[in-house]
C-alpha cells in the first residue's frame, strides 16, 4: 500500500489531507462544542435549530430504550419495520401535505435510492453541478446519464433538456438551498422547465427544511410548489438535532421505493429509539417556532455584518454563510486561527467545493445568541484583515 502513502504525501502537500478530530458536545448548549482543552462558538454544525440538546427529544430516546432495545435487527422489509415507522410517516405525510412518506437510515442513503431506483440505463438526470455528493453518488448508480447543468443556469439546464428530449425517463434534481453556499435554488422555474420537457422534478431540502415554511416544511412549502415537487427529500441530522432522512411524494412513488430501493432494502433499519427522537423533534419543529425566527434574525445580522465589514458572503439568505478565501492553505490557516480565537468553523476545500474556492462555511444555530454572534463577527474581522482575506 505504498501507493497510498505517496498519494497521502501529496495530499497533505497541496493541504487537502482531511483527518478526523475528537469533539465533544456542550449539555444543553448545541451551539458550543469542546475541541482538546478549547470550549468553541460552535460555528460549523448543521443543527441550525439547536434540537440536539433538546431535553425532550433526549428524553424520548432514552424512554424508548427498554421497550425496543438497542438496534432493529435487520432491514425494514424483514423484521426491522417497529411500529414507530408507521406512527412517523404518517406524521410526514401530513406535515408536508403530500400522499405518503417513506424514512430512510440517512441523507446520503435517501439520495442514492431515490436516484437510483426512479431512473436507469437509457435515462438522463439533470442534476445542478453544486448539488451534493450523495446525489452525484447516487446518479452514478444508477447508470442514467449524467447531464450536469452550471449552477442555478436554468438556460444551461434548458439546453440539456432538448438536447436529451428523447430520453425514456428524465429527472431534474436539485437542493433548495446549496450546502456549501448557502443560496436557493430557482425552483419556480425548475417546475417550470420539468413541466414543459415532462421531467420530474426531486428536491433535496436538507439544508431548508424545518427552517423555511409556516411549519417548517421547508423551501418547497413556503413557494406554494409542494404540489409540483414529485420527490421530496428531507433529513432529520441537521435542523432536526436527530438522524436519518425522509422522501414525501405520491403513494405509487413510496411503494416504488419500497420494492427497488436498494440502501433501503438491504440495510438494517434504524434504531427504533432515534425514531422516537424524531418524532419529537417532527413536533418541536412545527410548535417552537421562536426557534425558527431567531435563526431568521441570526442570519441576517451575521450576514450583514460580514457583508458590511468587506467580506464576500455568497447570495444566501439561509444559516449558511461562505466566506470564500481561494487557497487550500490559506483557507485551512485561517480555520486555525479561528479556532485558537474561541471558533469552530472548519475549512472546506476541493473537491468538496470547486477547484479554488477554498472557503471558511459558517453555520448558524438558533443556540447562539446575539451577543455570541456579534463577539464572533470581530474575531473574524480582525482575523479576516491578519490573513488577508479583508482588504485593509
Ligand atoms: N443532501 C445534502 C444537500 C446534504 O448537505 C447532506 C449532508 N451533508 C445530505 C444530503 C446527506 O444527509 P445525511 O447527513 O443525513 O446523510
Amino acid at each position: 500500500m505504498k501507493w497510498m502513502e505517496d498519494e497521502l504525501a501529496l495530499l497533505a502537500g497541496a493541504s487537502l489531507e482531511r483527518s478526523l478530530r475528537d469533539t465533544v458536545p456542550v449539555p444543553g448548549r448545541a451551539g458550543y462544542a469542546v475541541r482538546g482543552e478549547r470550549r468553541l462558538l460552535n460555528l460549523s454544525s448543521n443543527d441550525y435549530l439547536g434540537l440536539s440538546q433538546h431535553p425532550a427529544i433526549l428524553e424520548a430516546i432514552r424512554q424508548s430504550l427498554p421497550a425496543e432495545g438497542g438496534g432493529a435487527g435487520a432491514s425494514r422489509l424483514v423484521t426491522g419495520n417497529r411500529s414507530p415507522y408507521s406512527r412517523l410517516e404518517e406524521a410526514l405525510a401530513a406535515w408536508q401535505n403530500r400522499e405518503a412518506a417513506l424514512v430512510f437510515a440517512n441523507g446520503y442513503m435517501a439520495n442514492c435510492g431515490v436516484i437510483q431506483a426512479v431512473v436507469g440505463r437509457g435515462d438522463a438526470v439533470f442534476s445542478d453541478r453544486l448539488n451534493h455528493a450523495s446525489i452525484v453518488d447516487g446518479i452514478v448508480l444508477s447508470r442514467a446519464e449524467h447531464a450536469r447543468y452550471r449552477h442555478n443556469d436554468m438556460e444551461h439546464l434548458r439546453q440539456l433538456l432538448h438536447k436529451h428530449r428523447d430520453k425514456r425517463r428524465k429527472l431534474i434534481v436539485t437542493d433548495a438551498v446549496f450546502s456549501m453556499d448557502g443560496d436557493r435554488a430557482p425552483l419556480r422555474e425548475l417546475v417550470e422547465l420539468k413541466r414543459e420537457y415532462g421531467a420530474n422534478l426531486m428536491v433535496d431540502e436538507a439544508h431548508s427544511g424545518g427552517i423555511y415554511g409556516e411549519r417548517g416544511e421547508g423551501l418547497c412549502s413556503e413557494l406554494g410548489l409542494g404540489d409540483e415537487v414529485d420527490i421530496h427529500m428531507g433529513t432529520f441530522s441537521k435542523s432536526f438535532g436527530v438522524y436519518g432522512a425522509y422522501v414525501c411524494g405520491s403513494r405509487t412513488l413510496i411503494r416504488w421505493l419500497v420494492n427497488k430501493a436498494r440502501p433501503l432494502i438491504y440495510s438494517t433499519a434504524l434504531p427504533p429509539s432515534i425514531l422516537a427522537g424524531i418524532s419529537t423533534a417532527l413536533e418541536l419543529v412545527q410548535t417552537e417556532r421562536w426557534r425558527r425566527d431567531k435563526l431568521v434574525a441570526s442570519c441576517l445580522l451575521f450576514r450583514s455584518s460580514l457583508s458590511a465589514a468587506g467580506f464576500h458572503v455568497g447570495h444566501g439568505d439561509s444559516p449558511i454563510v461562505p466566506v470564500i478565501i481561494g487557497d487550500n492553505d490559506r483557507a485551512l490557516r485561517f480555520s486555525e486561527a479561528l479556532e485558537e480565537n474561541g471558533i469552530a468553523a472548519v475549512a472546506i476545500r476541493p473537491p468538496t467545493v470547486p477547484d479554488g474556492t477554498a472557503r471558511i462555511r459558517f453555520s448558524l444555530s438558533a443556540d447562539h445568541s446575539e451577543a455570541e454572534l456579534t463577539d464572533a463577527v470581530s474575531v473574524i474581522c480582525r482575523l479576516g484583515l491578519e490573513f488577508g482575506v479583508l482588504n485593509r
